[in-house]
């Protein structure tokens, strides 16, 4: 299409100039004041242009520039209702061409008004060009005159505003241009207004929007989150932290660190606030561990970032502090390691003990594998007949080789205790003490002594496996935290356990290796000698037949082993009667075998070791007893043959203290005789108690008032009893007077002249205490266990020059022991000794 820039303004005539332009004036005040009655540019605009069309134009239409750069009607206005509809449908049938030469894109695109004070049909013609279809349309219109404005603000355009001029016959002309711009100036300050504050609102909202987010976030966020100033003050806490420091979130506002965490902990954190706010750098994943106050006794694992946090300047005002719970996640890695290394620990303990014969030093090794990293210390007891031998303590820290040392020297586990390797033994069950209470560690060991190597050694928890092998328990493993903060539990007893099975079998395995190879070498030794040897079991089946044998019967050993002896022997019955009767001696005897007589030796052999312990046991009681006896029967026999010889004339005085002699030590014999009684009892469990409510000041009182009947009048005898009623003892009256009497007679007899003896009843807890103390000679800290034991004389050869059987403390142990009660000794060897008896209380 051939394009004419239209000019830039017609010529105008001036009809009633000035009227006209009051009343312009007049319209320009009343859109002004429109438009600055809402920020609703929309309705303003068009009520603008309805306002134009009864002042100032016969059409006014209002075109916005969209944001993508198209066209969109605001507003169009007329008188006439039906004509603004035929406008509008025009507009939606033919919208303006964005490069149309004249009109509003024009007047956009190059922000200059446009003016035409004659519309003239020449013009219509043009326009319509393209359009021929509207000419008419347009001519019927009438249209005059138009001016068409661009909306400028801040160099920006916003649309136009169109004036036309139809049926009023009013022209434009450049007065009526500058209206029209005063006018589109005032309109695009409105709308740019107007959007402003529409953007400031949205951007508001906005904000206030992501701030509600924000803060929905953090009030529900897993995490811990703060912000303190930069006074190291609490600003703002969510919920999750608020749990942490055991603290309401609204507690900690306008608090310090110092003041909700405590001096210690401030002290740790407050470097890395310092550091974020002088440096501006964020310190990141701290790896912490503690306690919350919510959970006093449980430590958990956090991971904790502080992060700058800086006003719209760029100012760093305080930090941030973000708190994430990651226990589970540690515990869930720790318990992973920790089965790892059990396993690498299991696999190794196998090897070693597979790899040597010489289990005990093998068991005692294993501490290595097992102190620090899963105990703090570790003892290793084996059964040794009738007691425990205690093969190895081993504690972490060296400074503890001592209590070490007196642990497995002086305290092995004893039989008669209740709890630890005793129990394990007597059960064959493991036994976990997952924390180790005070009572009942002085409640598990025999006295205050002992108690100490324990208190020395540490124990807070501990767990007790036994070593079992071939259905008999042979040992126990005992694996002890000595720290409050690592309590073994039912994971750690697992361990344990599989170590004592493993430990087990393979000791049982080395024992079973050594008697087979002890075995092995006496078979060898069968196979070398000259004389034909060969071994019938009890169901007559030969077992072996050496290489003699064979030569000597010609008879081969792989005929005659496994065989009965009667198929090979003629007449086997009457050989083995021989055998089966109580003669250890040899006896010789002739027999038939494959047709040839030979002699044979025969011999009754049986598996004596058990019956050798016992004939041991029974001599060394038979000696110690005839050499006890023997002193006292010395004394009577030479005091009786004085007494009868005639060569010698005796004086009153010598008489008397001869028959003294034979008073006494006839006693003393009696004693004994007594004592060995008591113990022949105690053993074959003959004994009977009567377990009833005794009066344990009275029996103090009898065995005190009795003893001063007959003890040196140097030594001061006293007894203490507290002021109060006692209660009454469960106990055999009988059997606490003989403990007692027992007690004081020691005391007295191992005091120097001029002596002390203390008999104290006191109670303690739930239990009754007898006490006697002496200022004698005192037992050394190493004895304090075995002068319980049968025979145990700290002086066996008397050169302290008391005599005495060694029975009468075993006596009182097994006495006590069957009353439910127990002794012991405290002393340190030098200044005398304190035995306490202990009973319980009568319900
Ligand atoms: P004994 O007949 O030898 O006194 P006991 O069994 O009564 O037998 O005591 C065992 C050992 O304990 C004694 O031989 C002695 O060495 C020691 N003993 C017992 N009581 C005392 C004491 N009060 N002071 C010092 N040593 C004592």
């Amino acid at each position: 299409m051939p394009r004419r820039t239209p000019p830039r303004s017609w010529p105008t005539s001036p009809p009633r100039r000035s009227a006209r332009s009051a009343e312009d004036q007049r319209f320009v005040a009343q859109a002004s004041e429109l438009l600055a009655s809402s920020l609703e540019y929309e309705r303003t605009l068009a009520n603008v242009a309805a306002l134009a069309v009864s002042e100032f134009a016969d059409w006014c239409a209002i075109d916005m520039l969209e944001p993508a750069g198209s066209l969109s009607r605001l507003a169009i206005a007329h008188r006439d209702p039906e004509k603004v509809q035929l406008a509008n449908e025009l507009a939606e049938k033919y919208p303006p061409d964005s490069d149309a030469p004249y009109g509003v894109p024009n007047v956009i695109r190059t922000r200059q008004p446009e003016l035409f004070s004659e519309i003239s049909d020449e013009l219509l013609v043009q326009a319509t060009a393209e359009t021929p279809e509207l000419l008419q349309l347009l001519r019927e219109l009438g249209l005059r005159s138009s001016m068409c404005v661009p909306l400028v603000v801040r160099d920006r355009v916003l649309g136009a505003i169109t004036f036309i001029a139809a049926e009023s016959g009013r022209r434009y002309d450049e007065r009526d241009l500058i209206t029209a711009e005063d006018l589109a100036r005032r309109a695009a300050t409105a709308v740019d207004n107007a959007l402003l504050y529409r953007e400031a609102q949205a951007a508001r909202r906005e904000a206030l929007d992501s701030l509600a987010v924000v803060d929905a976030i953090f009030a529900a966020a897993p995490v811990g989150l703060a912000f303190m100033d930069a006074n190291f003050q609490y600003v703002r806490v969510n919920e999750a932290l608020a749990t942490i420091n055991g603290l309401p979130a609204e507690e900690h506002l306008g608090r310090s660190l110092r003041d909700v965490l405590g001096d210690e902990l401030a002290h740790t954190i407050e470097p890395y606030h310092r550091h974020v706010l002088e440096t501006g750098e964020p310190v990141l994943d701290l790896a912490v561990e503690g306690r919350t106050a919510a959970a006093p006794g449980e430590t958990r694992n956090w991971l904790v970032s502080y992060y700058p946090v800086r006003d719209a300047t760029e100012q760093v005002i305080g930090v941030g502090v973000v708190i994430t719970d990651v226990t589970e996640r540690e515990r869930a890695r720790a318990a992973a390691e920790a089965a790892g290394a059990r396993l690498s620990v299991l696999a190794e303990a196998s090897q070693r003990l597979a790899g040597s014969l010489d289990y005990e030093s093998t068991l005692a090794s294993l501490a290595r594998l097992l102190v620090p990293r899963f105990a703090d210390w570790y003892a290793v007891d084996v059964v040794d007949g009738s007691r425990f031998r205690r093969i190895a303590v081993v504690h972490k820290d060296p400074a503890k080789e001592e209590w070490a040392k007196k642990s497995m020297e002086l305290f092995a586990p004893e039989r008669r205790e209740l709890e630890g390797t005793a129990r394990v033994a007597r059960t064959g069950e493991a036994v976990l003490y997952r924390e180790v209470s005070e009572e009942l560690l002085a409640a598990s060991t025999l006295n205050e002594e002992h108690h100490e190597v324990l208190r020395q050694l540490g124990m807070a928890s501990a767990m007790c496996v036994p070593l079992t092998a071939g259905g008999r328990t042979f040992g126990a493993l005992m694996l002890v935290s000595a720290d409050p903060e690592r309590l073994f539990g039912e994971e750690d007893l697992d361990f344990a356990k599989h170590l004592g099975r493993r430990a087990a079998v393979a000791v049982d395995n080395a024992r079973l290796y050594r008697e087979t190879e002890r075995r092995a070498r006496a078979a060898l030794v069968v196979q070398h000698v000259a004389d034909g040897v060969l071994l019938v079991n009890t169901e007559g089946v030969i077992r072996l037949w050496n290489p003699a044998a064979e030569q000597l019967t010609d008879v081969p050993a792989s005929e005659a082993l496994g065989r009965q002896a009667a198929e090979l022997f003629d007449d086997w019955e009457s050989i083995a009667q021989l055998a089966e009767s109580d003669e250890h001696r040899p006896v010789t005897q002739a027999v038939k075998v494959n047709g040839r007589e030979l002699w044979l030796s025969i011999t009754a052999v049986r598996d004596l070791t058990e019956e050798r312990a016992v004939e041991t046991l029974k001599s060394d009681f038979v000696s110690t007893i005839s050499h006890e006896l023997r002193t006292p029967l010395a004394a009577i026999y030479g005091a009786a043959l004085t007494l009868r010889r005639e060569d010698v004339i005796l004086g009153e005085p010598q008489r008397t203290g001869l028959l003294e002699v034979i008073a006494s030590e006839s006693d003393r014999l009696a004693r004994i005789v007594n004592d060995v009684l008591w113990v022949s009892r105690l053993e074959s469990d003959r004994l009977r108690t009567t377990i009833e409510p005794c009066d344990a000041v009275e029996i103090a009182r009898n065995v005190v008032d009795a003893a001063r009947q007959y003890i040196p009048v140097s030594i001061k005898l006293a007894l203490t009893t507290p002021t109060g009623a006692v209660p009454p003892v469960a106990a055999d009256a009988d059997k606490i007077r003989q403990v007692l009497t027992n007690l004081v007679e020691n005391a007295v007899k191992y005091s120097p002249d001029g002596g002390r003896v203390t008999v104290e009843v006191v109670t303690v807890g739930p239990r009754l205490r007898f006490t006697v103390s002496d200022d004698g000679l005192g037992v050394p800290p190493a004895e304090h266990r075995r002068i319980f034991e049968k025979f145990y004389r700290l002086d066996p050869d008397l050169t302290r020059g008391v005599g005495g059987t060694g029975l009468g403390l075993y006596i009182s142990r097994e006495l006590l022991e069957r009353m439910g009660g127990r002794i012991w000794v405290e002393s340190s060897g030098a200044g005398g000794s304190t035995f306490v008896a202990e009973l319980p209380l009568a319900d």
